[in-house]
């Protein structure tokens, strides 16, 4: 099947300056926590996503000299010539699959430690630096001779990203990361001299960095602008009048403008909190005030909302990062008439906490994510099974579906056999949660695959024992029959049960998830500290009750730094009425409610409820595999090979890693598993013998 007519406007080429985008699909610069530590995994990752159809991959943001670096973050680097051969190789794997490659240039200024090369930061003013652990450290401010060197830095390195093969040069002015930013920020601009004051003044460097990049490179390279649109702050920080302002004065002095919204929190906000499309209101004048090429993001998945973007006038490129991870093969998959392939983005940000905890992306919706180069993993091609062994996948939650769905692409006959009567195990159940719908698409995308495969066979209703199992006698069993909440109050802070009087319910999130519905004051005890405790504090909240959210954190659910949720989840809860107690936990359940201690001083007290949730650890719904496993003896008479535990049936964990579990799973049988080695390639700093 061919591709739909209504969108052929999405695979028109766009003049960027002197280059060419030979379509509109846009991937816009991302971090990817491999980088200059992973460069091949990052130039494959590049490679593919050219492949599956972006008519411009770029970079995350390129570090261009050592005076202002982000360790911790693990992000490219372009200090010196040694730094270009994977910047080279990223750039002919691009273009070798007919894509433009961009690259954006970052002098962080006041947004970067310097812990690694002990330089100190300079920003504007002197102040302290802006990071996400309030570093104790103090960026000076700048003079003319500092801002004369950084020119000279941007130019050089614009001169480097040239010669490495870069079609796309940035200036970055966005998320709060780039130094030109800080200029233009009244908040952190005090200057008096022509850098500082005037909306002028404060574009000054911004203007500068365009032209010099544009005089340096501009005969050969575009020269784009990432600059936020708004800080999200009000009349406080940088809004949208301002910067259209900006971007007034100097409309048609970079070849394209690429639009966000500043920090990256506001720009990357997770579908609990923002739908597709949700930055539309702060991009649309854009266009009517430069003739150059617009560039804007919005989680956008659907062919329909990308091609009414360009029509209605408000973007020319279809920008995005989650969902050409979630999915690299998008712009193909339009193109070839597969849009109900589309493996779309569900928004949990599990992508950013590979940047944000230093490790390689990995995504929810794409087990191959972060895999392409160090296991070889491709997203859209899978080898050819190794036997014609036929497959029991027992449970069909994230780790059953994506097994069954990956098993069948590879040509095994599989039977996937599931207790309830639908399938998506806890994606089908946490979608109905506030805020949780798009959770669902988890669940979808395998379904939809899972149709087109007359190789995999689908029973509901069919709760396995031991028995059975021996019974039917499948060559392999992978059983993924996943976990339930516990009840006792273990987890972090206890690794015993807590004492349970008689008195409030004590109920788990799955009693909630099948409908109980507490009244009264709520205590939900979040151990956890990702979304699940807030959720729940949420739907309570929605639902009349007064909630308490007790959290031996300092805050609700703090890992959620890492999705870059935090502070919309608080701020949600405490709209809500939620109050939110830090540093205590939940001791021991009275009669006429809790008692808290608090985790310094141990001091308790008691606070009054008819109802406790506890949001603690989770328990693997193991026992299928240890039966199966015990009766070990009777597998040659059934037949069986092996038996496998996967998701959270092994280990309760994320989403995520139910979905790879059910990927590794199904890649991995009939190959041979060495256990001694790691089972990837890996790339180890050389040492210098010089
Ligand atoms: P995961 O995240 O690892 O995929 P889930 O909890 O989401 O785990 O899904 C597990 C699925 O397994 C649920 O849909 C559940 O109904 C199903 N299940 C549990 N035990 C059995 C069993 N004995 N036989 C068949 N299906 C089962
Ligand atoms: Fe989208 Fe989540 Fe994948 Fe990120 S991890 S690309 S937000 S599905």
């Amino acid at each position: 099947m061919g591709r739909d007519p209504q969108y052929d406007i999405l695979f028109e080429p766009v003049q960027i300056g002197p280059v060419t985008a030979p379509n509109r699909f846009y991937q816009v610069p991302h971090c990817n926590g491999m980088g200059y530590r992973d460069p091949s995994g990052m130039v494959e990752l590049r490679r593919i996503k050219a492949e599956g159809g972006w008519g411009v991959v770029c970079t995350e943001q390129a570090e261009i000299h050592h005076t202002s670096e982000i360790t911790p973050f693990i992000e490219i680097r372009l200090w010196d010539d040694r730094d270009l051969p994977p910047l080279v190789a990223m750039c002919e794997a691009v273009h070798a699959e007919g894509a433009l490659a961009g690259i954006e240039l970052a002098y962080n200024g006041m947004n970067g430690p310097n812990f690694l090369t002990r330089e100190i930061p300079m920003g504007p003013s002197h102040l302290p630096i802006v990071t996400f652990t309030n570093d104790p450290v103090q960026a000076r401010a700048m003079d003319k001779e500092d801002i004369g060197n950084l020119r000279r830095w941007h130019r050089n390195a614009a001169l480097r990203a040239k010669r490495a093969g870069f079609d796309i040069v940035y200036v970055y002015a966005a998320h709060g990361f780039g130094a030109p930013q800080h200029f233009l920020s009244r908040r952190y601009n005090s200057r008096t001299d022509e850098y500082g004051g005037s909306l002028e003044n404060r574009a000054r460097l911004l203007r500068e960095l365009i032209e010099d990049t544009g005089d340096a490179v501009g005969d050969g390279c575009a020269v784009a602008v990432r600059i936020s649109m708004d800080e999200m702050l009000g009349e406080a920080g940088l809004h949208r009048e301002e910067v259209e302002d900006v971007i007034a004065l100097m409309a048609e002095l970079p070849d394209l403008w690429d639009l966000t919204l500043s920090g990256w929190d506001n720009d990357s906000r997770t579908s609990r909190f923002a739908g597709e499309g949700a930055q539309q209101p702060f991009v649309t004048n854009v266009k009517s005030i430069t003739s150059k090429p617009v560039v804007g993001v919005g989680r956008f998945t659907s062919p329909d909302a990308m091609a009414a973007m360009v029509r209605k006038g408000v973007l020319d490129l279809i920008g995005a990062a989650r969902p050409s991870i979630a999915d690299p093969f998008l712009p193909r998959k339009i193109d070839e008439g597969r849009t109900d392939e589309i493996r779309e983005c569900i928004g949990c940000n599990i992508c950013i906490t590979g940047d944000m905890t230093m490790s390689p992306i990995r995504c929810t919706q794409n087990p191959t994510m972060g895999e392409e180069w160090r296991r070889g993993w491709h997203p859209e091609r899978i080898p050819r099974k190794g036997s014609d062994s036929r497959v029991l996948v027992i449970g069909a939650g994230p780790a059953g579906l994506e097994a069954a769905r990956a098993l069948g692409r590879r040509g095994y006959a599989v039977t996937l056999a599931e207790a309830g009567q639908e399938p998506g195990g806890r994606v089908t159940r946490e979608s109905r949660l506030p805020g949780l719908a798009a959770w669902a698409r988890v669940r979808d995308y395998r379904l939809q695959q899972l149709n087109d495969l007359p190789n995999v066979e689908v029973f509901y209703d069919s709760a396995l024992a031991a028995d059975q199992v021996l019974e039917f006698g499948f060559e392999h069993v992978a059983v993924a029959t996943g976990a339930r909440w516990r009840r006792d109050g273990i987890a972090r802070f206890h690794q015993a049960a807590i004492p349970i009087e008689d008195g409030p319910a004590v109920l788990t999130p799955d009693d909630l998830m099948d409908g109980a519905r507490p009244t009264g004051p709520v205590v939900v005890f979040d151990d956890d500290h990702y979304y699940m405790g807030s959720v729940l504090a949420e739907l309570l909240a929605d639902s009349g009750c007064s909630v308490s959210l007790v959290t031996p954190a300092a805050e609700a659910a703090n890992w959620t730094r890492n999705t870059l949720e935090q502070a919309a989840i608080q701020t949600c809860l405490l709209e809500r009425g939620v109050r939110i107690v830090p540093h205590r936990a939940v001791g021991r359940i009275l009669s006429g409610g809790v008692e808290t201690a608090c985790v310094y001083t141990g001091r308790a007290d008691e606070l009054a409820c008819s109802a406790v949730v506890l949001v603690t650890a989770r328990r693997p719904d193991e026992a299928l595999y240890l039966d199966l496993k015990s009766r070990r003896g009777d597998w040659p008479a059934a037949g069986i090979k092996g038996v496998t535990a996967i998701g959270d049936a092994f280990a309760p964990g994320l989403i995520a890693a139910a979905v790879y579990a059910g990927h590794r799973y199904a890649r991995e049988l009939d190959t041979e598993i060495l256990l001694d080695e790691p089972p990837f390639r890996r790339e180890i700093a050389q040492m210098l013998t010089e």
